[in-house]
């Protein structure tokens, strides 16, 4: 059970902390206290009793005094109770009094009440107590003590890192004392110094750890790419468009980074439709042109498989041979992929996780791309990285993470922006619709690709298991192709359907052989379909901001003017004023700030995919100020310890 709460250690049990406190710190006299309070009292237990009611429930009851009075505690229906209480006892009884008059004298009473009996020390009354958040099968009671036990036995186990004049200017208390105050405080502002302490501490570790790294990297020797670029050249000179000067800037930024003997370490960030598969190729392109492969992962098949599609006649031209390698392949084509891999026939491979799979061994891997690495943990990044001596890197996203915590998270990377579209680009024109405008959006769908134009119908992954969510888009397509569009052609695409089929759909849909592609949010993330100028997203309300953005950067890539329509019947604020932002705002940055301020950092990655953000107490939306402190320490730390040829102790770097 604790196992699920992520403890296996007793230090583990100190750094879960409480969810909230109960101040059960006064110690009141029966006589003085009234009916709706929520108070704590001390008395000595005088009576106890089981009573039947007319209603036939059973009732177990004791009554306590302290010098003032006497009062009762009540439990229903837990026959057991009783046993806990011997007359005579002591006991600490906590909760909210209902006070009732009975033959005309007033009567305190507690209902299920918190009890604690002498011998306890007041760990679950008279004094703020902690709630844990905690698993079934776990109670407060327990785990309360559990905590206090290790805090008595082992609290000075616990070293201190910060130095001194650095808690005294900000008020903190050492490591032991705020670990103590954040589970039993002594008063509510005291814990909240005490928990100050523990975010900067985290902080100031991650960004420690960022700043070694960073520094660590920058002593390897990596590939040192050569300037003569002739394939690349060529490849620019062949697009049918100008890069725009955003990309210009970036290609030059990363041509620098592989020129020079440091491997390269960089994020390229870009809204969805700015151009930054160009730039990938570029990269991969010069590193072969230099005698190394290069591998490019892609967070699922469909999108492994669309970039192949892409990639592999641009580099046949230059007499390179791509490969794809994904889980779905047969067994005799992936050995056969690996071969190709390990012999250094293949030139660039693209996949996905299939990618990090041990059998995959390069021959002379000089260049990495990551494709919306935010899908991706650091662990695969690294184990990618890893199937080279020290290729250079460039992991890509269209998630536009506010400076602040791109600097945070990814601190460790160069950052390049792509902060401009194409020209000729429309701007989407975006709006939130009710259901009972569906004929009007369902007519200008077909107006539309009367026109000649194509159009998705996304639906959302609402129910918890997969196969419901499919027979519910089923359902949406049965209806749109039967009842809505039977003219028209209609294809249904989903995480279920085979690889190969999915891409064949791609394909179609790419040709105009198809003009409406309805489905699940497979097409999240960058399909590039120019002919797509509707979006339509069933019950919007259900994503989020930044996912909303994701998919409707899937049209907008042509010169046509695009629409993206949310349909969402819901009246709830949050939900509206996600999909007004959506309305009013189409600048990424700009979105991202909202969603944070909206859901805050947690989910803004997307925890529910990748487990947590690196953090146990530091929240990036609360604790800016803290970070920026962090982050000015933290170098300063490094430097410091670099300058006296010391490391920072390491078992506080874990
Ligand atoms: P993303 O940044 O979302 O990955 P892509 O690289 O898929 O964007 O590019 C979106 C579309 O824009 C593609 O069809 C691509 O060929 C096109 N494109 C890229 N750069 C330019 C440019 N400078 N001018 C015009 N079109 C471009
Ligand atoms: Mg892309």
């Amino acid at each position: 059970m604790l196992a699920r709460l992520g403890i296996e250690k007793l230090e583990d049990l100190l750094y879960h902390i409480p969810r909230q406190y109960r101040d059960r710190s006064q110690i009141r006299k029966i006589n003085e206290i009234e009916s709706g309070q929520e108070v704590t009292v001390s008395g000595i237990v005088k009576a106890r009793d089981k009573i039947r009611t007319r209603s036939r429930r059973n009732i177990y009851k004791i009554a306590f005094s302290d010098e003032t009075g006497v009062a009762y505690a009540t439990w229903f229906d837990q026959p057991y109770i009783l046993n806990n209480f011997s007359i005579g006892q002591e006991v600490l009884i906590s909760g909210k009094i209902s006070e009732k008059v009975w033959e005309q004298t007033r009567r305190i009473e507690f209902i299920h009440p918190n009890y604690e009996l002498d011998g306890e020390g007041g760990l679950h009354s008279g004094r703020i107590v902690p709630l844990y958040p905690l698993t079934e099968g776990l109670n407060q009671n327990q785990f309360r003590r559990w905590v206090n036990g290790v805090l008595e036995e082992h609290i000075g186990e616990l070293g201190e890192f910060l130095p001194e004049e650095l808690l005294k200017e900000m008020g903190w208390p050492d490591r032991q004392k705020a670990i103590w105050e954040v589970h039993f405080p002594s008063a509510m502002e005291k814990r909240e110094k005490a928990f100050e302490r523990l975010v900067f501490e985290e902080l100031l570790l991650f960004q420690v750890k960022l700043a070694i790294r960073q520094e660590e990297k920058s002593q390897e020797m990596g590939y040192c790419h050569e300037a003569s670029p002739s394939h690349t050249k060529k490849f620019i000179k062949s697009l049918e468009f100008n890069l725009t000067s955003s990309q210009e800037k970036v290609w030059r930024e990363i041509n620098e980074d592989m020129e020079s003997p440091a491997p390269m370490s960089r994020l390229l960030q870009g809204d969805v439709g700015a151009g930054k598969t160009v730039i990938a190729l570029l990269a991969l392109l010069k590193t072969v042109e230099n005698g190394w492969q290069g591998a490019f992962m892609a967070p699922t098949e469909i999108l492994a498989e669309q970039h192949y599609f892409k990639m592999e006649p641009v580099f046949q031209k230059f007499g390179l041979k791509t490969i794809l390698l994904t889980g779905s392949l047969s067994s005799r084509e992936k050995k056969e992929n690996y071969r190709a891999i390990t012999s250094g026939d293949a030139d660039i491979v693209v996949g996905t996780h299939a990618l990090i799979q041990e059998e995959v061994n390069f021959s002379e891997l000089g260049m990495v791309v990551i494709d919306e690495q935010h899908r991706f943990g650091v662990q695969q990044r690294e184990a990618l990285l890893s199937k080279g001596k020290t290729p250079d890197l460039l992991v890509m996203t269209a998630t536009p993470i506010p400076r602040s915590l791109a600097l945070t998270l990814y601190g460790d990377l160069e950052v390049s922006v792509i902060d401009e579209l194409p020209t000729g680009r429309k701007p989407i024109i975006t709006r939130a619709r009710k259901s009972n405008s569906r004929p009007n959006v369902y007519r200008f769908i077909r107006d539309q690709i009367t026109l000649g134009r194509q159009a998705f119908i996304v639906c959302p992954l609402i129910q918890e298991s997969e196969k419901l969510q499919l027979v519910a888009a089923e359902d949406m397509f049965r209806y749109l192709q039967e009842e809505v569009f039977p003219d028209l052609k209609l294809m249904l695409i989903h995480g279920q359907v085979p690889a190969v089929q999915r891409a064949r759909a791609m394909k179609d849909f790419k040709e105009g052989k198809i003009d409406i592609m309805v489905s699940t949010t497979v097409i999240e993330v960058g399909v590039d379909i120019p002919n797509a100028t509707i979006m339509l997203i069933e019950d919007a309300h259900r994503f989020g901001l930044s996912q909303l953005h994701q998919l409707r950067g899937r049209v907008g890539r042509g010169a046509e003017q695009s629409y993206c329509i949310l349909m969402s019947d819901v009246e709830d604020d949050s939900a509206r004023m996600r999909l007004d932002a959506l309305v009013r705002h189409s600048d990424g940055f700009l979105l991202a700030e909202e969603d944070l301020k909206l859901r805050g950092a947690g989910d803004f990655f997307g925890t529910r995919q990748h487990g947590d953000t690196p953090f146990r107490f530091a929240d990036l939306v609360a604790h800016q100020k803290l970070l920026r402190l962090a982050r000015e320490k933290a170098s300063r730390y490094v430097k410091l310890l670099h300058e006296s040829d010391r490391r920072f102790p390491g078992d506080i770097m874990r």
